[in-house]
């Protein structure tokens, strides 16, 4: 039954072009006129007796009704258009060299229905090459006739006058029909771009506009996360700092005890706070990875000494394994987001691991004079992963069950962080794990080398214990102005400062800060950077605008709490030369002073 359906919907599609559409429904009606002028045809010239166009005509009825029944089959129109063109190109030139014997306005017609068709239907190219191949004939055929060369035995057959003016006709209908057909189709294809482009005019605004408020809402959010890291980092810098003084005051036994675990706690709080903020960070790309010249064993040896620690005490053994091949080495890179990517790894590995070891090995895997490329291998004996959630672990805030965050506690951030740092130098991180009998996570990481050679340690202790001593000298007579509003925090300072034998003076906001620096003297200035009346920046601003040299050029260390994003470009443009994010390490904060001062007094 199919094979009668002849229906123009069953070759239409939604996927076809408009100008496809208009090309296939052309060919389907122009087959339609074409059948029933070639059907007159014949008719008129079998009843004149004229034997030649009779079989003519029967043969083009015969191939236009089998290439109608085709296109019904499948909408193949270009192969279809080739054979039309030929059989077009065929019938012009048995006209003009056999049938007709003449170029008359037929032959004038089936060559502009041969220029249009060719044209609409396959493009320039072959637009072209049809349109000249069919001129070659009448062109030959004139100038044959010219020169009086032409002559073959046939006389033409001569048709009645009303069929010549019926096919005239029939000619002139099928041209405007082709021309109307392809004008329609052009004009529907434009408006039809030009809708798709105002739509797409008013899509881009609409993106335009989502992208501005996920741009705020991301900027909402990193400024939350700042405010946030401020407000639960100065407490915490207060808990920590006072656990610390603690500490140093020689508590009894219990008290001791009770002390190590807040101070563990809250440096697991300030973790986690710092994991947040850190992965922020590296989300909105702002982060810059340092050049600077550091030695990976001596590096290595610190990140571990702790981490073995840690270990020994859950009953691990621990192994560091680095290749001596780096012993003598002194490269260039980031130490401090290495030592997060070590730490992170050895971390998690004491944390699944029960029983067993970790092992961190350390291997030189090449060596091209001037560059290394160097294998980092953590391995554990723990709880191992399952294969379908060896890619899921790396999501931030990601953990492989829930279990894991029952037992092990985490944010499930600290392999987003490692991941992303990784990726950001161009870098994979490998993961080998079998449940149960544990893990290896493992990447490889290239350093330039630097030509100076390491000191030696024994040399360098003393270099140390020298420069030590000359500074714990030059520190007591050292004179501080702290600029702090929290009086919590000022208790803390001052107690801190009583350690190493200095009285700071204190300036309750940065108008203060700046009165005091008026008719003191002072060596350094530790600035706060929120504070009420005048903050931080401003009250900077202020002292590096002082007459006195001396005192325009004191070394300032900014305080924040806030230890996100471009604090340090902000506080490098604001004229300040340091600063340090609280909470901070008490030795943290005397070698940065030293540093500032150090090349003053010592
Ligand atoms: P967290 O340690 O805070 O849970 P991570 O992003 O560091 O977050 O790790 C994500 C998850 O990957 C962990 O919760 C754990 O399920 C799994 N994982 C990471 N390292 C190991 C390991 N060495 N052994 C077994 N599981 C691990």
């Amino acid at each position: 039954m199919d094979f009668f359906n002849f229906s123009i919907y069953k070759i239409l599609s939604k996927d076809q072009s408009i100008l496809d559409q208009a090309r296939i429904r052309l060919l389907y009606y122009g087959f339609l006129l074409v059948f029933v002028a070639l059907g007159a045809l014949f008719l008129s010239v079998y009843l004149q007796g004229l034997p030649l166009l009779s079989a003519t005509s029967g043969i083009l009825m015969v191939c236009v009704a089998g290439l109608f029944k085709y296109l019904t089959y499948k909408p193949q129109w270009l192969q279809i258009s080739h054979i039309l063109l030929a059989l077009g190109t065929l019938v012009n030139l048995s006209t003009v060299f056999v049938v007709m014997q003449d170029v008359n306005i037929i032959v004038i017609q089936i060559i502009i229905l041969v220029v249009v068709f060719s044209f609409y239907m396959l493009g320039v190219n072959w637009g072209m090459f049809y349109s000249l191949l069919n001129l070659l004939p009448v062109l030959l055929f004139l100038v044959m006739v010219y020169d009086h060369n032409y002559y073959i035995s046939f006389k033409p057959e001569r048709v009645d006058e009303a069929t010549i003016i019926i096919g005239v006709f029939a000619n002139f209908i099928l041209i405007i029909f082709i021309q109307s057909h392809f004008y329609t189709a052009f004009l529907k294809n434009i408006k039809e771009l030009k809708d798709t482009s105002e739509e797409q005019a008013a899509l881009n605004i609409k993106f335009e506009k989502a992208i501005e408020k996920a741009e705020k809402s991301s900027q909402v959010q990193s400024e939350f996360l700042s405010t946030m890291s401020h407000e639960i980092r100065t407490p915490l810098n207060a808990v920590i700092g006072m656990t610390n003084l603690l500490m140093m005051n020689s508590p009894r036994q219990d008290q001791g005890e009770n002390l190590e675990i807040l101070k563990f706690s809250a440096n697991n709080l300030l973790a986690i706070v710092n994991d947040v903020l850190d992965f922020n960070k590296i989300e909105s790309g702002k982060i810059v990875f340092e050049k600077i010249k550091f030695n990976l064993v001596d590096l290595l040896h610190n990140i571990c000494g702790g981490q073995m620690i840690k270990a020994e005490e859950k009953g691990l053994l621990f192994k560091l394994d680095i290749d001596s091949a780096l012993r003598r080495k002194v490269i260039f890179g980031d130490p401090t987001r290495l030592t997060q990517i070590i730490f992170n790894l050895t971390s998690n590995a004491i944390k699944f691991t029960a029983v067993g070891s970790v092992a961190v090995r350390v291997t030189c895997i090449e060596d091209r004079h001037n560059t290394i490329t160097v294998n980092f291998s953590v391995k554990d004996t723990g709880i191992g992963i399952k294969k379908e959630n060896l890619e899921s672990i790396f999501e931030p805030f990601t953990q492989e069950s829930i279990t894991t965050t029952r037992q092990y506690g985490g944010t499930g951030l600290g392999l987003a962080i490692v991941k992303r740092l990784l990726e950001l130098q161009g870098l994979q991180m490998h993961v080998h794990s079998v449940v149960n009998e544990g893990s290896e996570f493992s990447f490889n990481m290239e350093f330039p080398v630097s030509t100076e050679a390491v000191t030696a340690p024994a040399q360098k202790q003393q270099i140390a214990a020298e420069a030590a001593a000359a500074e714990a000298d030059a520190l007591s007579s050292l004179r501080v102005l702290i600029a702090e509003d929290n009086p919590v925090n000022v208790m803390l300072m001052k107690k801190l400062f009583s350690k190493w034998k200095i009285v700071p003076t204190i300036a309750e906001n940065g108008e203060r800060a700046v009165e005091i620096m008026q008719y003191g003297n002072f060596d350094i200035i530790l600035m706060d950077l929120q504070m009420p009346v005048m903050n931080g920046f401003d009250a900077t601003i202020e002292i590096r605008k002082m007459p006195d040299p001396a005192k325009a050029n004191i070394p300032i260390i900014a305080l924040t709490a806030s230890a996100l994003f471009d604090i340090k470009d902000q506080v490098t443009s604001a004229g300040m030369n340091d600063y340090v994010a609280k909470p901070f390490k008490p030795d943290d904060l005397m070698e940065k002073i030293q540093n500032l001062v150090g090349a003053k007094t010592v």
